[in-house]
């Protein structure tokens, strides 16, 4: 036991959760340590989500719009894809953000413990490092351990052509033929890049559409265009058996849709993430993890022991970054004796497919489950003469208002850039806005941004200028 530290607030986890909330908490002034069990800082987000899949979804999307220039004379060719060097790139990408945090905590002086950390009292941590253990004790402590990819049971263990979202975003090859199990964000936006690259994709989905739990007319135009481009999507199916053979993975499906059994070159599996609540000894200092693995927390993130707290992907949906970094602030500053709480009317989630598809607030399924008397009003990008130059013409933005009161409950886009759009939407249902008030700001033309502004003034009886 040597080396041995104490830190007023020690954050276990250095994904965006527990970065943002030890930055935070050293700017006000604690004595912060920061445990990670793996080498670089930033977490899922950083070295294996958000990041790479964003930079490789960057190159499918130059990849897809310089073939469809061909529709005004521009031709390109056939792209030759050097994987290593992509491969290069997107790391290079990774580790600059990654750098750049470990230059952070420096600047602070926020101490960096490697290790695989697990508690051992109700103010003590254990962490398993290269030299040795080390104990370390602290006054408060913010949980920030996130989530790990599912695993589906009876598939071939250890063959490398069974793929979690982190080994597809190795790039180890391109596979002639792709099966993704699991039709949500994190499977349609791997499947959009392998596609890019020159796989042969078929997604199989359980539910009985893609990205379930979003309105459906949101989902429509993505649908339409990947059923032209992949090679099949199966909904209300269900993997049944994957066999290891010497040619392929030998896939068996179950469910009225399912094909016969069909050879792949490799397989990703991406079927949701879970907590990592069940792996840190959370017990040991008292801390209540549920059967699922989250840590339930109060509106000050705080766990049932006062003086721990829990933020991120480990306590609770939506597993997002954006999410998990206000919680982080949220935790820090309530360490600090601010009066914070983590208070958001929403959290806005992105699938940065081809079309993008972003949504906010409430969606129509939600509206109507609870009864409310909203009014929808659509603006079909058909009608946006930017969304036609730039290839967006069968988008569309949604808003939904509540009858009553004239004010935003929901959003939906998709798109090219739904994703930045989004954000407006955002803030007018934070700040109350009601759809005059959307209706009356200026937007510049000609942009995306106006089809919010479009929409509103649907919702308000008032458009007159399209194009
Ligand atoms: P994590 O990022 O999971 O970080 C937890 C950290 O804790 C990890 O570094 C882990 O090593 C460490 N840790 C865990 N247990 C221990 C232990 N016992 N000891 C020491 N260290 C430990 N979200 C978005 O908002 N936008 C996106 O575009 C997006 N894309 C994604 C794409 C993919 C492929 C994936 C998998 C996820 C994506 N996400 C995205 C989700 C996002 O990555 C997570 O919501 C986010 O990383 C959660 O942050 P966190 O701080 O809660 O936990």
């Amino acid at each position: 036991q040597r080396g041995n530290l104490h830190a007023e607030v020690l954050v276990l986890g250095a994904g965006p959760g527990g970065y943002t909330a030890a930055f935070r908490a050293a700017d006000l002034g604690q004595r912060v340590v920061l445990v990670e069990r793996y080498p670089t800082l930033g977490g899922v987000c950083l070295n294996v989500g958000c990041i790479p899949s964003k930079a490789l979804l960057h190159v499918a999307k130059v990849l897809t719009e310089a073939e469809a220039m061909s529709h005004a004379g521009i031709h390109f060719g056939r792209p030759r894809i050097e994987l290593a060097e992509l491969r290069k790139w997107k790391d290079d990408v990774v580790a600059r953000l990654t750098k750049g945090l470990s230059s952070l905590a420096k600047q602070r002086q926020v101490p960096v413990v490697q290790g695989v950390g697990e508690f051992v009292g109700p103010h003590a941590l254990k962490v398993k490092t290269a030299e040795g253990h080390k104990t370390i004790t602290f006054d408060a402590c913010i949980i920030a351990a996130g989530s790990q990819a599912v695993k589906l049971p009876g598939l071939p263990d250890g063959d490398p052509r069974v793929m979690d979202s982190t080994d597809a975003l190795r790039l180890d090859e391109i596979p002639r033929r792709l099966l993704v199990i699991g039709g949500g964000i994190i499977g349609l936006e791997m499947a959009t890049v392998y596609h890019a690259l020159g796989s042969r994709i078929s997604v199989v989905e359980l539910q009985d559409g893609l990205i379930p739990g979003v309105d459906r007319d949101v989902i429509k135009p993505l649908e339409k265009k990947i059923r032209a481009r992949y090679e099949a999507i199966y909904l209300k199916t269900r993997v049944a058996k994957v066999e290891a053979l010497n040619e392929g993975l030998r896939v068996t499906f179950e469910g009225d849709q399912a094909p016969e059994p069909q050879v792949y070159d490799r397989v990703l599996v991406a079927v949701g993430r879970r907590p990592n609540g069940k792996a840190i000894q959370a017990e040991a200092a008292g801390v209540r993890v549920d059967e699922r693995g989250y840590i339930p927390v109060d509106r000050q993130q705080r766990t049932n022991v006062p003086h721990i707290f829990a933020i991120g992907d480990i306590c609770g949906e939506p597993m997002l970054a954006h999410k998990a970094t206000h919680e982080g602030k949220v935790a820090a500053e309530v360490i600090a004796g601010m009066k914070s709480a983590f208070d958001a009317r929403t959290i806005p989630s992105v699938a940065y497919t081809d079309p993008e598809v972003a949504w906010m607030g409430a969606t129509e399924i939600d509206l109507k489950a609870q009864g409310i008397d909203y009014e929808r009003a659509v603006f079909p990008w058909a009608a946006s003469g930017r969304a036609l130059a730039g290839g967006g013409a069968d988008g569309l933005t949604k808003l939904l208002f509540d009858k009553a009161t004239r004010r935003l409950l929901g959003a939906a886009m998709v798109g090219p850039h739904a994703g930045e759009l989004i954000s407006e939407t955002v803030l007018a249902l934070e700040m109350g806005a009601e759809a005059e008030d959307i209706g009356l700001t200026i937007h510049p033309h000609p942009t995306l941004s106006e089809t919010v502004y479009f929409a509103a003034e649907m919702a308000e009886g008032t458009i007159t200028d399209l194009y």
